[in-house]
C-alpha cells in the first residue's frame, strides 16, 4: 500500500486527543466500576457527554514537543525546555507531580540535569507521540530523540525505556494498513530490540514483561488488565487497595504494557480500541492517550469517526499543528 503519511499523523496526533478526553473524567476509578454504568461504546459517549469538556497535559505536552520538532526541525534540547516551560502558562490540566515539579526547576534556569525528578511515571510517554511520527524514517534520532526528551524531566530508566518503546511502535504502525495487518511476532520483536543494547536492570525487566505480554494476548481483557495494572511496580509504591484489580498504575511500565494490550486486543477498529483504552481504569486518560497515539497511527484519521474528532477541544487547531509537523517531516526525510 501507498501511505499517506500525513493521514497517519493526524490519526496518530487526534488519536492522542481523543483518548485523553474520553479518559480524563475516569481517571483514579476502578475499571468494574467505570464499566457499571453503561453497556456499550453507544451509551458510553451519549451518558457521558457533558463529562468529556477538556483535554489535559497529556494532549498539552503532545502539542508542545510537536511544536519544539517544527521550531528545531528535529531535536533541540533547548526548544525542548523552552517547550516544557511553556505548558506551565497553557495552564497545566491533571498533571503529574514528577512533570510538574521538574519543569518547575527548568523555568527558575536550573540545569536539566538536577531538575529532572527520580520519577518513572508516565509523563514521557504521553507526551512522545511527535517523536515517534517526525522520526518514523530516522531510527536512530527516533531513540536518540526519544530518550533526549524523556531525561530533561524524568532520570528513571523506565521513563524513557517507555518513551522508546512507543514512539518505536508508531514509527512501525504508521506504515501498517489495517486492511492487511501486521506480524504481532515482528512487533514485539521490534519493541524488544528498541531497548535490548542496554545493560540496565529497569530496561531488562521491560524486555522480560514485553515478552510475558507477548504470551498472554489471548487473556480476556479484564484478565489481562488485572494480570498488568500494577506490573513492574515495586514495594511501598502498589497501590495496595487495587491489586489483583483492573487499575492501571501510572508508572511507565505498567501504563505502556496495558495501553500496547488493549490496543493489541482491538485490532478491528479505532473506536473499539479507543472506548477500551479511556475505560481501563486507573490513569485513563493516559491510558488512552497513549494506546490511541498507537491506534492513530495505525487506522490513520480516516479511520476514526467524526463523532470522535468532534468530542476534542480545538480539534481543528490540533489537526493544523499535526499538518505542520508532517510537512517539516516531509521536507527533511
Ligand atoms: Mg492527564
Amino acid at each position: 500500500m501507498t501511505v499517506d503519511y500525513l493521514d497517519k499523523f493526524n490519526g496518530s496526533i487526534i488519536g492522542v486527543s481523543i483518548g485523553d478526553t474520553l479518559g480524563q473524567p475516569f481517571e483514579g476509578q476502578l475499571r468494574e466500576s467505570i464499566r457499571g454504568s453503561f453497556e456499550n461504546f453507544e451509551d458510553f459517549m451519549q451518558n457521558n457527554k457533558h463529562l468529556f469538556k477538556t483535554y489535559t497535559d497529556d494532549t498539552q505536552l503532545t502539542l508542545h514537543v510537536a511544536e519544539a520538532l517544527i521550531n528545531g526541525n528535529g531535536f533541540v534540547l533547548n526548544n525542548f525546555i523552552e517547550e516544557y516551560i511553556k505548558w506551565l502558562d497553557d495552564p497545566p490540566i491533571g498533571p503529574g507531580y514528577g512533570c510538574i515539579s521538574s519543569i518547575k526547576k527548568l523555568k527558575y534556569g536550573i540545569s536539566w540535569k538536577e531538575a529532572a525528578s527520580n520519577s518513572g511515571g508516565n509523563g514521557t510517554v504521553m507526551r512522545i507521540a511527535p517523536i515517534g511520527l517526525f522520526f518514523c524514517k530516522s531510527l536512530k534520532e527516533l531513540k536518540n530523540a526519544a530518550i533526549k526528551s524523556s531525561v530533561i524531566t524524568h532520570s528513571h530508566p523506565a521513563a524513557s525505556a517507555g518513551a522508546i518503546i512507543v514512539a518505536r511502535a508508531i514509527a512501525y504502525l504508521i506504515d501498517k494498513d489495517p486492511e492487511t495487518g501486521f506480524s504481532i511476532n515482528e512487533f514485539f520483536n521490534i519493541l524488544i530490540s528498541s531497548i535490548s543494547d542496554s545493560q540496565d536492570d529497569i530496561w531488562e525487566e521491560f524486555i522480560d514483561i514485553l515478552n510475558k505480554l507477548k504470551s498472554s494476548l489471548d487473556l480476556s481483557l479484564e484478565a489481562g488488565l488485572i494480570k498488568f495494572s500494577q506490573v513492574g511496580v515495586k514495594a511501598p509504591f502498589f497501590i495496595e487497595e487495587y491489586l489483583g484489580r483492573a487499575f492501571v498504575h501510572p508508572y511507565a511500565i505498567s501504563t505502556v504494557i496495558c495501553s500496547i494490550f488493549i490496543f493489541l486486543k482491538n485490532l478491528d477498529s479505532f473506536k473499539n480500541a479507543i472506548y477500551e483504552l479511556a475505560t481501563a481504569g486507573g490513569d485513563s486518560d493516559t491510558v488512552g492517550a497513549i494506546g490511541g497515539s498507537l491506534a492513530g497511527a495505525y487506522f490513520g484519521l480516516k479511520n476514526i469517526p467524526e463523532d470522535l474528532i468532534k468530542v476534542v477541544k480545538k480539534s481543528k487547531k490540533i489537526l493544523k499543528l499535526s499538518e505542520t509537523l508532517y510537512n517539516k517531516f516531509k521536507e527533511r526525510f
